[in-house]
């Protein structure tokens, strides 16, 4: 594979089953569906970030650093799953986050306690807008800090997912199986952007559809065109040439709802099926929408019934025990 040359460091537990979801298909009328359980990663309870950190943590031991630092909102998942990946390897974590101190933590804010990150809180600034000026502070302290980007979505970091998509296809070609498309939630960047390169190196004849989960009005770069530029760069560290375009990545849009975070129908109805169709558990910010735009794109017959759709669950159900969540369907309980 392309990607032997670079660093990597096991964080986790490899490859992430598939299963298949017969229940919900038939619920549905088709398609066929699969799962890839990479909240099974096993990191501190697990998620997509894991993949993304065995090549960054391994970078960052690689430079002799003695600390890494990350940004994320308060209920992060790459920040909760960084700290435990530097706390695996012995390196100090500091997390950028978004928001005041609340006066308990929950979900992924107390396992980042837990496991004894320090934390900066920067109130409206959730995208690591101070990584670099507090990573400044850490070096006149004599700390050698290394700094990885908001979603862990640089090169190195998508990487990882270059490496999933090599993992897919072994676990395909030994299921016997093909695929239609796969869908999954898109934030940062980095898991689209990687899945795009590998299929591309691995020649996947799949479609990638990707569920926008926010969307800064500020973007200076449409979220195409910083795609286009991860891939490309991507693929440059992978000793390819290889340009990629807005158009080779399908970004639905139409799931935003009321906006990063504010769990609206959608996720709601989502995650109360998939629980009780096939005891699976979603997160309220991430997979539950993205499932929630999958079950729309079915419900529009965007698949016949032929078609085998395979949903990537990228974790984050630490974030179902904060309390803002409101998960629970007034409408479907009879008492
Ligand atoms: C970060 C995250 C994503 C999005 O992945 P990106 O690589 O940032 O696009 C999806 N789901 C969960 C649970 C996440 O934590």
């Amino acid at each position: 594979m392309p990607f032997h040359h670079l660093p990597r460091r096991s964080l986790g537990f490899f490859p992430t089953p598939i299963v298949e979801l017969p229940r919900l298909s038939q619920s549905l009328g088709g398609p066929r569906i699969l799962i890839k359980r990479d909240d099974q990663t096993g990191l501190a309870l697990g998620g997509n970030k894991t993949r993304k950190l065995e090549f960054l943590i391994a970078d960052a031991l690689h430079q002799n650093c003695d600390c890494v630092i990350t940004a994320g909102a308060a209920q992060s998942n790459h920040c909760r799953q960084t700290a435990a990946a530097a706390a695996m390897v012995g390196l100090e974590c500091h997390l950028v986050l978004g928001g005041t101190p609340p006066e308990q933590a929950n979900g992924n804010l107390l396992l980042d306690e837990v496991l004894g990150a320090t934390i900066h809180w920067t109130g409206a600034d959730r995208k690591g807008e101070q990584l670099n000026a507090i990573s400044s502070q850490l070096q006149a302290q004599d700390h050698h800090p290394y700094v990885i980007p908001y979603g862990g979505s640089n090169a190195l970091g998508a990487v990882g997912f270059v490496a999933a998509m090599a993992e897919l296809q072994q676990q395909l070609q030994a299921m016997e199986q093909s695929m239609d498309a796969i869908v999954f939630a898109s934030s940062s960047g980095g898991t689209q952007a990687g899945l795009t390169v590998g299929r591309s190196f691995l020649a996947m004849d799949v479609e990638l559809i990707g569920i926008r989960i926010d969307k800064a009005e500020d973007e200076q770069l449409s979220y195409g065109d910083q795609l286009a530029e991860l891939a490309t760069s991507t693929a440059k560290m992978l000793q390819s040439e290889c340009h990629f375009h807005p158009a080779d990545f399908r970004v639905e849009t139409a799931y935003l709802g009321a906006g990063y975070g504010v769990v609206g129908d959608l996720e709601r109805s989502a995650i109360n099926l998939l629980a009780q169709s096939e005891g699976i558990l979603l997160d309220p910010v991430y997979s539950g929408r993205a499932m929630g735009g999958l079950l729309d794109l079915i419900r529009r017959g965007h698949f016949h019934r032929q078609q085998t759709v395979l949903f990537w669950h990228t974790g984050g159900q630490p974030a179902l025990f904060a309390p803002q969540f409101s998960l629970k369907e007034t409408n479907s309980f009879s008492g």
